[in-house]
């Protein structure tokens, strides 16, 4: 199998036409429109189109429900790629927390992106200003299917909390929860999300916010017991009402697709950002401090994909 698809790349190549035949379309899943899995799906396909004379892939990047529904439409293939936080990575290719009965064996690593703050963020009027505070209170959650409402389940299983504890725990999308927050429909919102970020930003222009601490033993577990987890910081003053840094755990923005998809279409994805790799982390500021060897290294926990491994070893980054 594996011979022929060479020969056919090899005899492409010696046509001088590009080794994917046909026009092929590939779609990647990214989150929320005002998030920053949209920027990466959109700046990824941004650089991969710019090619489409020299290898044929056209490249569409939709708004989706976030992580967990990017890996099910890859696993289901209605997708070939999309951005996935890393702790659900790690459990869709062990079939592990939400993918116990579900694994995605096939699930293959393409390289890390930007790192994401488990962030919450209150109303100054709401008196919250400990996560614990969040007790009693109107909490976004998040749509189900993105990755920060599967990871609060996690926190929330970690303190002994079930959504019965908050007076209301609502399911808005990203795109939702700043006018919910200004409105004074909920007293805050959880977002697992790359920084700075459209939705926060809008959140705090709109009403006066601050963002909350995500502290304590039981977070310290999540950290010290799972490798996807790491401590870490919001910057001060990289949002109205937060002059000083904020400290909380975080995740990995990943990018992943399946061993189903084609070698040569994820060499020619992986080559388009990598080939182009300044351009590419002007196209966000949560993207400007990214490093290739952070990227192909730093919270994957599938097994690369053949096409990925193939143009980092060609660069001579991997053995
Ligand atoms: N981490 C979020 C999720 O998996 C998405 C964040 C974003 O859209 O940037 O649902």
């Amino acid at each position: 199998m594996k011979f022929f698809k060479n020969l056919a790349v090899m005899g492409a190549l010696l046509a001088g036409s590009p080794a994917i035949a046909q026009e092929q379309f590939i779609t990647i899943g990214t989150g929320g429109q005002t998030g920053v899995y949209f920027v990466v799906g959109q700046s990824i396909c941004r650089l991969v189109n710019r090619g489409t004379a020299e290898h044929n892939l056209k490249c569409t990047a939709p708004s989706t429900g976030g992580s967990i529904a990017n890996i099910n439409a890859i696993m289901a293939g209605d997708m070939d790629m999309g951005v996935a936080q890393s702790d659900w990575q790690y459990h869709a290719y062990n079939g592990t927390s939400e993918f116990e009965g579900n694994q995605f064996e096939n699930a293959r690593a393409v390289f890390s992106v930007h790192g994401e703050p488990f962030t919450v963020i209150a109303r100054a009027d709401a008196g919250i200003s400990t996560f614990a505070d969040l007790k009693g209170k109107r909490v976004n959650i998040g749509n189900p299917g993105s990755g920060q409402y599967a990871t609060m389940q996690v926190v929330m299983d970690a303190l002994g909390w079930t959504m019965d504890d908050f007076a209301l725990a609502s399911e808005l999308k990203p795109a939702e929860q700043a006018a919910a927050l200004g409105d004074n429909k909920v007293d805050a919102i959880i977002y697992t999300v790359g920084h700075p970020n459209g939705s926060i930003q809008e959140a705090v222009s709109t009403v006066d916010a601050v963002l909350i601490p995500v502290t304590g033993p039981e977070i310290d577990a999540l950290i010290a017991e799972n490798p996807y987890y790491a401590a870490a910081k919001i910057p001060g003053g990289m949002y109205k009402g937060s002059p000083d840094d904020v400290d909380t755990f975080g995740v990995k923005a990943t990018f992943v697709t399946s061993s189903d998809v084609d070698d040569e279409v994820v060499y020619q994805v992986v080559k388009a950002v990598f080939d182009n790799f300044d351009r590419f982390k002007r196209l966000h500021p949560a993207f400007e401090s990214l490093t290739q060897e952070e990227m192909i290294s730093a919270g994957l926990s599938a097994p690369l994909h053949d096409g990925a491994a193939r143009y980092y070893r060609e660069q001579g980054w991997i053995e």
